[in-house]
């Protein structure tokens, strides 16, 4: 196992920048999930951790050795891909023993590690088989199977469960958690699903446009999103966004939208009249009284809770109950934001407040 330090790391292809000079320290041991749109810069990020693309700038180490100039082979890292990148004309086990008897590994302790990662990923019965007769998840875990009987310092994985029904790509997420909470091999983790992040990472990067946007815990992150961004990214259906204009007054602060006045938590670094941004995620929104006015537009039941979408003067709003309320469409409700729960963004820069 090893920490991995990525130090201003850029990368060019001609004169585009795809990836901005990036920092990102992932600890000895730690599920590291880098997220973000697709085009970001995602997997350009992952193939020069590999050695797979060359470095324009910065730097990456792995365990405390700098591996810019070190071709992918000695940097001991084992890369599982979307595509499986199963070799079709070799039996299971033939697929997980290739990278060792490559490097002319001893035969019994090959099989030894066959063995056991096939053990551990529920493949035993399927070692004679080729890739054509197993199924996406069984071949998924193939995959997997000839990372681990390499016995990496660093496990890299680019949207692993991409090609995976949406059934098995949870249990799927279930299955890798479980093993890197058994393996603890320090492990990079891409994709564009953000509840894949918040699921499965001890730590997220978000990415955006070759940049990294935020760095965090998944619930920290969608606690406290530093940026309009990352608010947006994080979370689903997404926090609410409401433009408006700060208001203080000597005991509190509030934003004025449309005619009413939404509350804010504590003290704020904001001027009365500031263009500013309200974000509320959907589930923080209360019925009550005193709350600010929403036209009830479609109701969509999932039966654990129910989305409302509604609007608020010109804007639409989004609320989740988990009560079960007789909503109709084009009935007024009143809606109010839970105050602790509320974020606060400037309007011109997109930054927490
Ligand atoms: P992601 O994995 O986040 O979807 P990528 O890392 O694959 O994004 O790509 C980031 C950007 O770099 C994209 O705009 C893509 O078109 C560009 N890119 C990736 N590989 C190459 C390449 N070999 N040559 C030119 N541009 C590339
Ligand atoms: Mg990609």
């Amino acid at each position: 196992m090893a920490q991995v330090a990525i130090r201003g790391v850029r990368k060019s292809f001609g004169t585009v920048d795809v990836i901005r000079g990036v920092d990102v320290d992932i600890m000895d041991g730690e599920f590291v999930v880098l997220v973000g749109p697709s085009g970001c810069g995602k997997s350009t990020l992952l193939r020069m951790i590999a050695g797979l693309e060359t470095v324009s700038g910065g730097q990456i180490a792995i365990g405390n050795r700098v591996v810019n100039h070190l071709p992918p082979k000695d940097r001991d890292i084992a890369m599982v891909f979307q595509s499986y990148a199963l070799y079709p004309h070799m039996k299971v086990a033939d697929n997980m023993a290739f990278a060792l008897k490559l490097k002319r590994a001893d035969p019994k302790q090959v099989e030894e590690r066959v063995r056991t990662a096939a053990e551990i990923l529920g493949l035993t019965p399927y070692l004679d088989r080729y890739p054509r007769q197993l199924s996406g998840g069984q071949r998924q875990r193939v995959a997997m199977g000839r990372a681990i009987v390499r016995d990496p310092q660093v496990f890299l994985f680019d949207e692993p469960l991409s090609n995976l029904d949406a059934k098995l790509r949870v249990q799927m997420r279930t299955e890798i958690k479980e093993l890197h909470q058994r393996l603890k091999t320090t492990t990079v983790f891409v994709t564009h699903d953000q509840v894949e992040a918040m699921t499965m990472a001890d730590r997220i990067v978000v990415m955006q446009d070759g940049a990294v946007e935020q760095v965090g815990a998944p619930l920290d992150l969608y606690d406290r999103p530093q940026n309009l961004f990352v608010a947006t990214f994080i979370g689903s259906p997404a926090m609410n966004l409401i433009h408006g204009t700060a208001r203080r007054s000597a005991s509190a602060v509030a934003v004025e939208a449309f005619g009413s006045l939404l509350p804010l938590p504590g003290p704020h670094a904001v001027d009365d009249g500031q263009q500013v941004v309200y974000g509320i995620r959907p589930e923080h929104l209360d019925l009550a009284d005193d709350g600010f006015p929403a036209t009830v537009a479609v109701v969509e039941p999932t039966g654990a809770e129910t989305q409302v979408v509604m609007r608020f003067g010109d804007k639409e709003v989004v609320a989740v109950f988990h009560d079960r309320h007789a909503f109709t469409p084009g009935q007024t409700v009143h809606l109010r934001p839970r105050r602790e729960q509320a974020h606060l963004f400037d309007r011109a820069s997109g930054k927490r407040l």
